[in-house]
């Protein structure tokens, strides 16, 4: 694919420029448009396409979160792309994806097609003209801009970048330490010998705490309830292995893949036929890490299934390290009030800190907050129903890439992206130009399900937000959210013509 050229004609409309045509418009720069953008440049090369990102620099996700440690929690086996293979330990930093997302952008010479700083407002269909309209303000300057597409690709992601939840506590006000969020890491808060306390139990928390532990004094994890912990080799030994038989990286790559892959099917599948078992593993195997004595029950034992919530990883199990050390420690307990010097928990301890982390997660963002309208109707998602993930009911010509919460968000990007190659190449030879899932007549009875089953995923930004969110019917292909061992099977075989979906 190719850019629309850039020295086209720039017409003045009375709000904004307009910034020309694009076959496809793909909103977000993180790892979900970059491998969108390499799989329609690969497959389309003669359509034209530009990706807008509302923030100063690639990766999404691994750009904003620059906290210390900040790193995957899946292996980069699976996180990293089907057709790049993935050089590193099996456990990257955030710089380390950043490096393989910018060996893409090279290697697909991306880089041009790329516009920074350019936030999407509004995208409007008008079936008259076959197109979005797509309202743009750049970051830097205010300037409006005009986008016209035939097909937009909203690669958002799942949160606000820029406003992250910050719950309030009583007394913050008075606390005179520094309060920070590690989506907001300031570049020169400095920790050494400081007191830290770090509020959360999630995979952020059990990130940044080991990363801080050798430099501030201490490091106090403060969790209301506690979360199950995996803690596998940053270098895999199969990998290790592999590589040293100088074989190519594609094959290690892929060998890999369907290793982690089917580790992480079994891990799903248990997590609903025998949760018991699973739970008792995740318990027993980080037994040994901790230091003697260690009050497991109350701290490491949550009161959920695994994987009702995202299960954290802990390289190496360098948490466990930190705490036999006795660098870290952890208090469960709620929080009553922020204090001058610290924060008093419910049973009356009071927590002394200089610096609180408030690793308390993200505002759920749907379709990065843009307006859309079809045909002058503003869209209430909250009316519609998804297609397979992939696309909303009576939202023509829009489709959007969201990933796993159990396998790594990546293995999606690629399967997305293939049935999304395949429903461009259906349009083109019925020679159509506009797509829209709706339901069939019989399905206008299907009763229409939350977002999320809470007793599947019930992650506090999801259960926060459900009821802003599109709905899911009871049945295919209106179902999402599947695991990847199910829709790797499901997907490639997917009928694009079997009713639900309106060419014209
Ligand atoms: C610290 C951290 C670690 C994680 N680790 C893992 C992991 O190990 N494995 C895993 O599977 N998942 C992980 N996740 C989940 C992660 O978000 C996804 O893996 C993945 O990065 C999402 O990529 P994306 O491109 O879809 O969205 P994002 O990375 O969220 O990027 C979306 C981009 O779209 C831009 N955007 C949004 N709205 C607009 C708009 N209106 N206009 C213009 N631009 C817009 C944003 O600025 C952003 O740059 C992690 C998340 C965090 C926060």
């Amino acid at each position: 694919m190719t850019t629309a050229p850039t020295n086209a004609p720039a017409k003045e409309t009375e709000e904004s420029q307009d910034a020309g045509y694009v076959d496809v418009l793909i909103v977000g720069a993180g790892v979900s448009g970059i491998g969108a953008a390499h799989h329609l440049r690969d497959r389309f090369p003669e359509r034209t396409f530009v990706i807008l990102d509302a923030q100063d620099n690639r990766g999404g996700t691994w750009w904003t979160h620059q906290y210390p440690g900040v790193r995957s929690d899946s292996d980069l086996f699976t996180y990293g792309y089907r057709f790049k293979p993935w050089r590193g330990p099996s456990i990257a930093a955030g710089a380390e994806i950043l490096a393989y997302l910018d060996e893409v952008i090279d290697e697909d010479d991306l880089g041009p097609h790329i516009r920074y700083r350019h936030r999407v407002t509004a995208a409007r269909w008008s079936t008259g003209d076959r197109q979005w309209t797509v309202e743009v303000t750049r970051e830097d300057t205010g300037q409006r801009l005009r986008y016209t597409a035939g097909f937009v690709l909203m690669c958002q992601g799942y949160y606000n970048h820029a406003r992250p939840y910050r719950p309030q506590w009583e007394g913050m006000d008075r606390f005179q330490g520094v309060i920070v969020h590690p989506q907001q890491w300031p570049a020169d808060l400095d920790l050494t010998g400081k007191r830290v306390v770090v509020i959360g139990s999630g995979a952020t928390a059990a990130t940044l705490i080991p990363a801080i532990a050798g430099q501030a004094e201490h490091v106090t994890m403060l969790q209301r309830s506690p979360s199950y912990y995996f803690a596998p080799p940053v270098n895999d030994p199969l990998a290790v292995e592999l590589r040293a038989l100088d074989i190519p990286e594609e094959w290690t790559h892929e060998i890999l893949r369907r290793k982690f892959m089917a580790q992480m099917d079994l891990l799903a599948r248990m997590s609903t036929e025998s949760p018991g078992e699973l739970h008792a593993f995740l318990i027993e195997s980080m037994r040994p890490l901790l230091p003697a004595g260690f009050d497991i029950d109350k701290h490491f034992t949550p009161r959920y299934r695994p994987w009702q919530q995202r299960i954290a990883i802990v390289p190496d199990g360098n948490l466990f390290a930190a705490l036999r050390e006795g660098t870290a420690s952890i208090v469960t307990d709620t929080i009553e009030t922020f204090t001058e010097h610290g924060i008093k928990v419910s049973s009356g301890e009071e927590i002394p800190a200089d610096v609180v982390v408030s690793a308390t997660g993200f505002n759920l963002s749907l379709f990065g907050d843009v307006a859309f309208t079809v045909d002058g109707e503003p869209v209430d998602f909250t009316e519609r129903v998804t297609w397979r993930g992939i696309m909303i009911s009576g939202v023509p010509n829009m489709a959007y890439v969201f990933g796993y919460f159990r396998h790594s968000w990546t293995l999606r990007v690629d399967l997305v992206c293939d049935l999304l190659v395949r429903l461009l190449t259906s349009m083109r030879d019925r020679g159509a130009t506009m797509v829209t899932p709706a339901l069939r007549p019989e399905e206008a009875d299907m009763p229409l399900l939350s977002f999320a089953d809470p007793d599947n995923f019930n992650a506090g930004y999801v259960m926060r937000t459900q009821h802003l969110l599109y709905k899911r019917g009871d049945r295919e292909p209106w179902t999402h959210l599947l695991e990847h061992e199910a829709e790797r099977e499901i997907l490639p075989k997917a009928d694009l013509d079997d009713g639900t979906l309106a060419y014209e």
